[in-house]
């Protein structure tokens, strides 16, 4: 099997066509490498040819590194992991330079022969790092079409030269965005910045023609010629300096010290930017290779690009014949109807939009229209496509327009009783294939389900708010839910292009049941007289997004009272936040409901800015004058999230640690550097994790009790991943 293939032409251009066979889009392994290579030497060593051409045989030019490749690139070492990638990047480095000199006299920079690169569509990662390493970049004038360096984005930086070349072509502040951003542009944007050279019609051509009329001067880069300078300056140029200092404290801001590849990326520019290219090229080798090795990008390029894939492309999903979605029902056209219409419309998906009133259905559209005009001024959507998807949604009251649907989901209020009339009333409409979802985020599945003479077909798809945004779709089985409705909640998260995981029937489902113990532990330590800003800070300090009381105040305080009202009615005596409610209470009755009533845990200014921490808190529960240790706090609060991962997974609510951490890191944004729960637990090793469960367990309390399943690991040495990377539940269904 070939990657690539080289023919000549009558003018005596070499195209070296990228088309790796069975896959939709080229992706670069290490055999892809060497192909490339013999067909560049091939090239240049015939003296028939005059210039040379890379481009794809497929619709796009490439998607990046196939990320497994640079995985087991660290395992095929041996003892010496690090010194195998460093030499794997150093042979990519050798190829790309190889096509960047073109054979031209190293002291004169003449005889080179042009190499351009022509690009049809998307092309990322190491499908930008080879043309960035040609002569010229011709791409096709195709909006759709996205052009970058998006490798931040899953913990790694652009280590085949990506970095030093753009740095060197652009400046570190123009770089910047690309770089330590993932920021993809479409080819004219890409253009403008100048990423690449010419965007036409026709780049093949463009490019055939471009390099019989080259001349030599047309191959050196500027960074080859004499007295090159970096544009905006090195980092000891005045204006320079500004950059990198600026740069540095940025980026600090931003990830917070915790993710190595945006301070290793940094560290390569500034380094490289003081030496020689090849040099600089070495060091970008060693600071990637230092990427590569550390335990953060392996858990993060495992859970947000290899098993979020494995998981969109349905690896959990049940064998049944294709389910595609074709008009779906949604019903309750409020915050959470509105969004799940506008992502099926958007998926070419016919929608019936039902309220109880008229007016509420219309909104709901309206909603969508917002959302739609949003997209229009950002120059993401067209006037027609705004038609279009408006002209897929139907706003009614009317249930017989649900007749003909295959899919519905319900949306209406959090209440069991409206709930049921719904569903009695939509099944009296539809087919007998029809399957019924409900949006519910607490009301039990199988309970719901009573109301359907056909509990088979009755499922959980709970979406996460706001839906056009949150990528993650929880897909819940009832106890009685068959194949067929999973199979179909999965079709459909894939026309949406969301990413499903699929759990068991519990209360509060999976992501939810994680999220509420990092609130509530929060909470619980205001009323202990911990610092609330030494409890925000710890939280952002080990990479969660939002802090748990501005997460509280996000989600709003009402609804933090009215789910614990609701867990106390249901667990009686055994239920064991009394601590959370006497703050979280105390809050409501101040009218203090969040950041919708812009007075909460934080205080906001009137356009419901936060201004800072509510001094008012510390009236009511003294700030002690002994605070507990940072790591304490940032221990107590990923335990309460990662131990009830572990017994979710115990319980059999999750039945997949791949779930588990993509889940976490795509529905509340757990600590993305590490990979997700299990991915943690893995790095710290479980035996320190149960050691640290049973000195927070005596000083806190039973809610960090080791999980059964913990301890067992931590005793037997075995890690998550080894054990049930491929899948495996812990329990047998
Ligand atoms: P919402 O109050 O914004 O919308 C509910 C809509 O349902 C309203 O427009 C209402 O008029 C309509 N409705 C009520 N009874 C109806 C009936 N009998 N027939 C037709 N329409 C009826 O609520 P929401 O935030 O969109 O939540 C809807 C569901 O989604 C709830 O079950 C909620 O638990 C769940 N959910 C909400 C979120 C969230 O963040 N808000 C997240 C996940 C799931």
């Amino acid at each position: 099997m070939t990657d690539f293939t080289l023919a000549r032409d009558a003018d005596g251009v070499a195209v070296i066509t990228w088309d790796v066979p069975k896959r939709s889009m080229n992706v670069m392994s290490m055999q892809g490498f060497e192909e490339l290579d013999a067909l560049i030497d091939e090239a240049l060593a015939d003296e028939a040819v005059k210039g040379i051409v890379i481009t794809s045989g497929k619709k796009d030019f490439a998607g990046g590194m196939d990320l497994g490749v640079i995985a087991g690139m660290k395992q095929s070492g041996g003892d010496e992991p690090a010194r195998a990638v460093f030499e794997g990047v150093m042979r990519m480095h050798g190829v790309l330079r190889k096509i960047e000199r073109a054979g031209m006299d190293p002291k004169t920079n003449k005889g080179g022969k042009p190499i351009a690169a022509a690009l049809p569509g998307t092309a990322l990662g190491i499908g930008l790092e080879i043309p960035l390493a040609c002569h010229r970049i011709f791409a096709a004038d195709n909006p759709k079409a996205k052009i970058g360096l998006p490798e931040i984005m899953v913990g790694i930086f652009p280590g085949a030269g990506g970095t030093t070349r753009l740095v060197r072509k652009l400046g570190a502040m123009g770089a910047s965005p690309l770089l330590l951003e993932g920021k993809m542009n479409d080819p004219k944007k890409a253009k403008a910045l100048g990423v690449i050279d010419e965007v036409v019609e026709d780049p093949l051509a463009a490019a055939k023609a471009w390099v019989l009329q080259a001349k030599d001067a047309d191959l050196v880069k500027p960074w080859d010629a004499k007295g090159y300078k970096m544009p905006g300056g090195a980092p000891y140029h005045p204006a320079g300096f500004m950059t990198f200092v600026g740069a540095s404290a940025m980026v600090h801001g931003k990830t917070q010290g915790v993710y190595p590849a945006a301070k290793a990326l940094l560290s390569a520019v500034y380094e490289g930017a003081l030496v020689p290219f090849d040099a600089a090229l070495r060091i970008e080798a060693r600071w990637f290779t230092k990427v590569l090795m550390d335990p953060s990008s392996t858990a993060m390029i495992r859970s947000l690009f290899l098993n979020k894939e494995a998981l969109e492309k349905g690896a959990n999903r049940p064998e049944a014949p294709d389910q595609t979605v074709r008009k779906v029902g949604v019903i309750g056209a409020g915050m959470m109807g509105a969004g799940i219409a506008y992502v099926s419309a958007n998926a070419g998906i016919d929608v019936v939009l039902i309220d109880a009133a008229q007016d509420a259905a219309d909104r709901g559209k309206a909603h969508c229209e917002g959302l739609l005009d949003k997209g229009i001024s950002r120059r993401k959507v067209t006037t027609e496509k705004k038609e279009e998807v408006l002209s897929r949604i139907t706003a009614t009251t009317d249930y017989a327009a649900l007749s003909g649907c295959d899919l519905i989901v319900e949306a209406v209020f959090e209440d069991i009783g409206v709930k049921a009339e719904v569903t009695r009333n939509v099944l009296a409409h539809v087919g007998p294939d029809c399957i019924f979802a409900t949006n519910t985020s607490t009301l039990p599945i199988t309970e719901l389900a009573k109301a359907s003479d056909a509990p088979d077909r009755f499922i959980g798809i709970h979406f996460f708010s706001p839906v056009d945004k949150m990528m993650l779709v929880e897909i819940i089985k009832g106890e009685r839910t068959g194949d067929v409705a999973v199979a179909k909640a999965l079709d459909f998260t894939r026309q949406i292009r969301k990413t499903p995981i699929v759990v068991n029937d519990a209360r509060f489902f999976y992501a939810n049941r994680c999220i509420i113990p990092y609130i509530n532990e929060g909470i619980r330590m205001v009323a202990e007289g911990v610092e609330p800003a030494l409890i925000e800070n710890a939280a952002r300090l080990v990479g969660m997004p939002l802090g748990p009381l501005q997460l509280v105040d996000e989600t709003s305080i009402d609804l933090g009272v009215k789910i614990a009202k609701a867990t106390k009615a249901a667990m009686g005596d055994a239920y064991p936040d009394e601590a959370v409610d006497e703050v979280l209470f105390w809050m409501a009755d101040q009218g203090r409901m969040g950041r919708k009533s812009k007075s909460g845990f934080y205080a906001y200014d009137e356009k419901g800015q936060r201004s800072g921490l509510w001094d008012g808190l510390s009236e009511r529960y003294t700030v002690s004058d002994e605070q507990p240790d940072l790591v304490e706090v940032q221990q107590r609060l990923l335990f309460a999230q990662v131990l009830e991962a572990v017994r979710a997974f115990e319980d059999g609510v999750l039945t997949d640690i791949r779930e588990g951490d993509v889940a976490a890191i795509l529905g509340w944004g757990f600590a993305p550097w590490s990979g997700g729960p299990f991915s943690w637990l893995d790095m710290i090793g479980a035996g320190f994790a149960a050691e640290r469960c049973d000195a927070l367990a005596a000083a806190h309390g039973d809610r960090f009790a080791c999980p059964a399943l913990l301890r067992e690991m931590a005793q037997s040495g075995a890690a998550f991943y080894d054990r049930y990377g491929d899948g495996r539940a812990a329990r047998a269904a």
